[in-house]
């Protein structure tokens, strides 16, 4: 038995297919049933049997409402599905799973699919992934690794024979499916696939121009023919009257489009006689559609697609001249416009020579063919690693060369210990060598396959260790994949005092490289009693980071409350933070309690977002305000251009507004997801139009303080203050000219902290707090305590006894309830006002 993966999944919108990769070579596997490749992502309920594909397609016809499709669009969300023959609901997840379990049976070889590579578009989020992993595990896969779908469709084209020569080149993946676009720009550096940059658009695909096809052709010419007040609101909405033919419009229109792929001029038929308009009178179901009446009603849609293209293209700083070719995958791109458009708008040449429809399954399985199964042999006579043994491998994954050394550094109990390395094929074996620090081997290689070997420590007895390290692949002549990448920023959320505001500490950024890990440290923000229900929260976030937190969407949360902790948790008191996100994309988040000793850890593998039409109505409705009230600042500081470009936001946003309004409580179209990422992206834009403002601010607020703590160090500093100054100062360029205003506010806020030290030493400074303090003894929470404190303030002062009145001080600030601590106190204590 292979121990790589091997299986590559292409669960797609609207078609899956399953491969394997075998000894170099490709197979994608025909379903036993009809011997096509592709079998529709379509899950139908009929009495107490579960459909999959054709059957459950042609079923549509019978019982539309029994019947899902286009799930993978909801993946991630917590919508269900409603099955009108069971009464019941599926999730995404659930019908994906009914998808993948269904490809397993194509597998003619007999053998099960235990691990699979599933594949993902280059858009999907976090909580997206993790819920289609979580379909793979549903459908009894024991490991599942996810791929970008435009890194699997490069590894297709570049593994096939005659294929041009890649190295040192780029080129663009055009992926057009039926409900996802993705373009990403590709690069093979040093035999390596890497993507560096992608753009997409979970909503958009061949599904949509079923939809345009149905609203801007069909019913406008049914309308032509009868009366209907509302004929689109009631195809849409679940309780519509004619929401039974929506899906069976949809059918038509995507048959219709598939055939204007070839013709000029299609008929749909619906093939119903029995259609009434509002009056009752009978309609007449034929309709004639033109190839250029298509191009017309999908040309917005795919200028669209261009303009995401361009967007990538001038962000990496290129020219259309810089790029090979836009690589064509996904059904779509069988429309003759598609291509001719991109070549046209781009100026690029578009590369066809895929099948566009099996390309992503391919890759994945060429990906799975170089992937180790993880799943630990259950027998028992692997023997646990009790002498803490690690291992450091260096090598070439990929090769050119037809040997390659093999390096490790190895820590631990070494003793006694010995090594093996071995190919499956039996054409090398090092023999059993002694176990040393550091070990290395010539391993030869097969040209132009992926050369396998096992690793293999063993003890005295020929007991084999788990060292957790057991094999070596390497590539030869071929390219593989540097790593699953990161699509968004993933950022740790903060607490920003001085604003009264939440700002992002990036993690991870974009595009790095999966797996990976990242440290932090962060303070307890108010005391955590023990015992209490107190929490502090640990919030994970995902999006830009340069942007505002609310711009961003959550992906983990460790909370720790006051009952788990083993004694109160002061203020100030230190977390250490390890963040580590996988290849697959879980998310452990792992915090080290300094003032109790304690550790906890939670893995998030989020596979569900949640977007409720009333909460999204109301968000929409705050971001009107908010950019009401930035056009009144942006006007009083006389800067026009500002305003201007709120007022088309303002615009945009009433118009979102209206949207949201109208969205059906019980809409069962994707709406709400397509309407919650306009929110998402509208707030970004008015956080980027408006923080320059806080940027202007962040810089004047920097410049005084440093001006104030220079002053503070000059008559009352030590040399380690001022060193402490001298050390801020000097990364001053590399801030000062962010584009974020966090990256401006952080040094403002050490310096705060440094003037807060100096001025706490100075009996004016502690004079004046203590007055301070006095002024608001009223709120205080221990009235007979303050009185004492204030008492004992008197006599250290009249002393002279500065040590005393700091500690008196603080314990006077102390009984002030939170509440009562503004701001603009704190900036009191700090001297900057
Ligand atoms: P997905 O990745 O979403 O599963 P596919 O890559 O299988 O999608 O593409 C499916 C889409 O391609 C569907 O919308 C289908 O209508 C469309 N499609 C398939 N063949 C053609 C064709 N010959 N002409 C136009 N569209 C086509
Ligand atoms: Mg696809």
């Amino acid at each position: 038995m292979s121990s790589m993966i091997n299986f590559g999944i292409d669960l797609g919108t609207t078609n899956s297919l399953i491969a394997k990769f075998d000894k170099g070579n490709v197979e994608v596997f025909k379903n036993p049933k009809g011997f096509k490749e592709s079998l529709p992502s379509v899950v139908g309920f009929r009495n107490n049997r579960i459909l999959v594909g054709d059957a459950a397609k042609n079923y549509v016809e019978r019982d539309a409402k029994s019947v899902a499709s286009r799930f993978k669009r909801k993946m991630g969300t917590t919508e269900t599905l409603k099955i009108k023959s069971t009464g019941d609901s599926k999730t995404p997840v659930e019908l994906s799973s009914f998808v993948l379990k269904e490809l397993k049976s194509f597998v003619h070889s007999g053998e099960s699919v235990e691990s699979a590579v599933l594949t993902i578009p280059a858009s999907f989020d976090t909580v997206q992934s993790n819920a289609t992993k979580q379909a793979g595990i549903e459908a009894g896969f024991k490991q599942v690794v996810l791929l970008q779908e435009p890194i699997a469709a490069s590894l297709a084209y570049a593994n096939k024979a005659n294929s041009e020569d890649l190295r040192n080149s780029q080129w663009i993946v055009y992926d057009l499916g039926g409900g996802t676009f993705d373009v990403a720009l590709v690069k093979i550096i040093e035999g390596e696939l890497t993507v560096v940059d992608h753009e997409g658009d979970n909503y958009l695909g061949g599904s949509d121009f079923d939809e345009l096809i149905v609203e801007k052709l069909i019913v406008p010419a049914l309308e032509r023919q009868g009366v209907f007040e509302d004929l689109i609101g009631e195809l849409k909405s679940e309780t519509g009257k004619y929401n039974q033919i929506w899906f069976r419009l949809l059918e038509a229109a995507e048959q219709a489009k598939v055939e204007l792929s070839t013709a000029t001029s299609t008929d749909i038929d619906l093939g119903m006689t029995d259609l009434e308009d509002d009056e009752g009178d009978l309609i007449d179901s034929l309709i004639t559609i033109t190839r250029s009446e298509f191009e017309e009603v999908i040309r917005e849609e795919v200028d669209g697609t261009a303009e995401m293209m361009k967007k990538i293209i001038t962000r990496n700083s290129l020219q259309p001249s810089d790029l090979k070719f836009t690589l064509m995958v996904g059904g779509s791109t069988l429309i003759p416009f598609v291509r001719s458009r991109i070549e046209e708008l781009m100026g690029i040449p578009v590369n066809v020579s895929i099948d566009p429809t099996n390309a992503i399954t391919i890759g994945a399985a060429y990906f799975a063919g170089t992937k180790q199964k993880e799943i630990m042999p259950s027998d028992s006579n692997i023997f646990e690693n009790t002498r803490n043994i690690k291992v450091k491998a260096v090598f070439e994954r990929n090769s050119q060369d037809i040997e390659e050394m093999f390096n490790a550094k190895i820590n631990g109990d070494i003793d006694g210990l010995f090594y093996r390395i071995y190919s499956e094929d039996g054409s090398f074996d090092s023999g059993l060598k002694s176990l040393a620090n550091r070990i290395s081997e010539d391993l030869p290689l097969r040209e132009g396959a992926f050369n396998h070997f096992n690793f293999q420590v063993v003890d005295g007895q020929n007991n084999p260790i788990d060292v957790g390290f057991n094999s070596i692949q390497i590539a030869q002549g071929r390219y593989s994949v540097a790593g699953q990448v990161l699509p968004e920023d993933i950022s740790l959320v903060k607490d920003d005092l001085n604003n009264k505001d939440t700002l992002l500490d990036c993690v991870f950024e974009r595009n790095c490289v999966l797996p990976t890990r990242g440290k932090r440290t962060v303070e307890v923000a108010k005391t955590i009693a023990q015992g209490s229900d107190d929490e502090v929260k640990i919030m994970v976030v995902e999006g830009p980071a340069a942007r505002h937190s609310t711009t961003n969407k959550q992906i983990g949360v460790l909370s720790i409350s006051g009952e788990q902790i083993s004694k109160d948790l002061l203020k100030g008191t230190e977390i250490d933070l390890i963040i580590e996100m996988s290849e697959s994309r879980d998310l452990t988040v792992s915090a080290y309690l300094n003032g109790t000793d304690q550790e906890f850890s939670q893995v998030f593998q989020g596979t569900k977002r949640l977007v409720e039409p009333k909460i999204l109505t109301t968000e929409v409705f705050q971001l009107e305000d908010r950019i009401q009230v930035e056009m009144e600042d942006a006007a009083s500081h006389n800067k026009p251009e500002v305003v201007y470009q709120l007022q088309k936001l303002l615009k945009e946003a009433n118009s979102l507004s209206a949207e949201t309004t109208d969205l059906p409580m019980d809409d069962v179209t994707d709406d709400r997801f397509k309407l919650e990422d306009k929110k998402r992206q509208l707030a970004q834009q008015i956080y980027q139009l408006t923080s320059s403002k806080r940027l202007d601010a962040a810089k004047l607020e920097y410049m005084e303080a440093k001006e104030e703590v220079t002053r503070l160090i000059r008559e009352n500093g030590n040399d380690h203050e001022l060193h402490q100054l001298q050390e801020i100062v000097a990364r001053e360029q590399i801030f000062i000219h962010s584009a974020s205003p966090e990256k401006i506010e952080a040094p403002t806020a050490e310096l705060h902290t440094l003037g807060f030290q100096i001025r706490w030493r100075m009996p004016e400074f502690l004079l004046g707090m203590f007055e301070y303090l006095k002024e608001r003894r009223i709120s205080m929470n221990d009235q007979s305590y303050a009185k004492q404190l204030f008492e004992s303030g008197h006599r250290a002062i009249e002393n002279e006894a500065w040590d005393d009145l700091r500690d008196i001080n603080g314990m006077l600030w102390e009984l002030m309830p939170e509440t009562e601590r503004p701001a603009e106190d704190i900036q009191m204590f700090t001297g900057i006002v």
